[in-house]
């Protein structure tokens, strides 16, 4: 079933999580969509423990915490958030509005969209071998996947990192794997140590292997319908064969542009072009703000990206409601942004 919204964000970054604030103080219904498993963007992704200095207001906060603060300022508007799947495609319907579809099969069908997108959509650094990607739908699951699914498979998890050591610890601990095996580029672990412990202790268990090296070819079988084995270079120039029924790489995430650069939209150098007055594109009903977007004099900061989705909700009660007249409320002193913030009839904070 389509969902049908005012308006949706592509994107659950701190600008796409403020811009979902100033829709609702205009009253503009919206739902946001997002590739990663959590909001957040940049802040979380890349640098969740680090200190943010430049906020107005909040002399230190840490990008986690941004996050967790966007995600409180919008709770009152009860925005729905789908989570875990990326926008591939944008159409214009014959009403005028747009028909988007995510990789999950969720079809939307929006007045207006504001892609905040960012840097583009975190997705799984995929492993580079010749013939491997015919396996992804089947063999190779870049994705969390339930150990149930992986019943009496030798699976294979590649990675050095928390993500890595936690899938291999979860799959081991679950009981249902014939095999799981750990592999890794080099014996150097970049994860908690909580983690390499736990790992340490399960490859002594005999309930996890642990191989060093790098995967350079892969082994098919009925007619190249199925992968049934890993060839590893193990170092100084030997190599070795690893059965495998299912492989789960776990090399971190990495933005990408993706099938936005492919929605008809004017760009420059990957970032989407747009009036720097009301942040549309040169399509209907279409804006773009924060770092995807570019006008002269751009920066790619926070404060900034807060400024353009304000300036788009203004633009867009415009568009969505051209017979209605413009008021700047105050969140100060109006009766009715207090109404929707659901703070009305509680004494002003002092
Ligand atoms: C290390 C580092 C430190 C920084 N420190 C500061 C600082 O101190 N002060 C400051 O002001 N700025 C800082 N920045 C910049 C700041 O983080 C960015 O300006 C900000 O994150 C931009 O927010 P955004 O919401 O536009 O994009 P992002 O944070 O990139 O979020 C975009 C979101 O869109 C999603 N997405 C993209 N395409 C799709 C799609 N097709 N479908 C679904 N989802 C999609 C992505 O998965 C992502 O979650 C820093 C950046 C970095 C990397």
């Amino acid at each position: 079933m389509p969902l049908m919204t005012d308006a949706l964000i592509i994107g659950a970054g701190p600008v796409g999580l403020f811009q979902a604030f100033q829709l609702g103080l205009q009253e503009i219904a919206c739902q946001i969509v997002d590739a990663l498993p959590h909001v957040g963007g940049q802040c979380v992704e890349l640098y969740g423990e680090k200190p943010i200095y430049d906020l107005p207001g909040i002399p230190v906060c840490s990008g986690r915490e941004l996050a967790e603060r966007l995600q409180q300022q919008i709770a009152p508007f009860k925005v729905p958030l789908h989570l875990g799947q990326q926008v591939m495609s944008l159409a214009p319907t014959a009403d005028g509005g747009w028909q988007l579809q995510t990789s999950s099969g969720q079809v939307f069908l929006a007045r207006a969209v504001i892609i905040a997108a960012g840097v583009g959509a975190f997705v799984p650094r995929r492993v580079a071998i010749d013939g491997l990607s015919a396996f992804e739908s089947s063999q190779i699951h870049y994705y969390q996947t339930d150990a149930i699914r992986l019943q009496g498979q030798r699976v294979i998890v590649m990675g050095g990192e928390d993500a890595a050591l936690e899938t291999a610890l979860q799959l081991a601990d679950s009981g249902h794997c014939a095999s799981v095996t750990l592999l890794h580029r080099n014996s150097r672990f970049k994860a908690e140590a909580a983690l390499e412990q736990a790992l340490q202790q399960a490859v002594a268990r005999g309930v996890i292997t642990l191989k060093v090296g790098q995967p350079v070819g892969i082994e098919t079988a009925a007619e190249g319908s199925r992968l049934v084995a890993l060839q590893i270079a193990t170092g100084d120039d030997s190599s070795e064969t690893l059965a495998v029924d299912a492989l789960l790489p776990r090399l971190g995430l990495s933005p990408k542009l993706g099938p936005i650069a492919d929605w008809g939209l004017a760009m420059e150098r990957k970032l989407l072009t747009v009036d720097p007055a009301t942040q549309a594109t040169a399509l209907a009903g279409i804006h773009a703000v924060g770092d995807i977007c570019h006008y002269p004099g751009k920066r790619k900061l926070l404060l900034c990206g807060f400024h353009e989705a304000t300036l788009a909700a203004f633009a867009l009660a415009a568009y969505l409601r051209p017979e209605q007249r413009q008021l700047l409320q105050y969140t100060t002193t109006s009766p009715r942004l207090h109404e929707l913030l659901g703070v009305a009839g509680s004494s002003a904070r002092t």
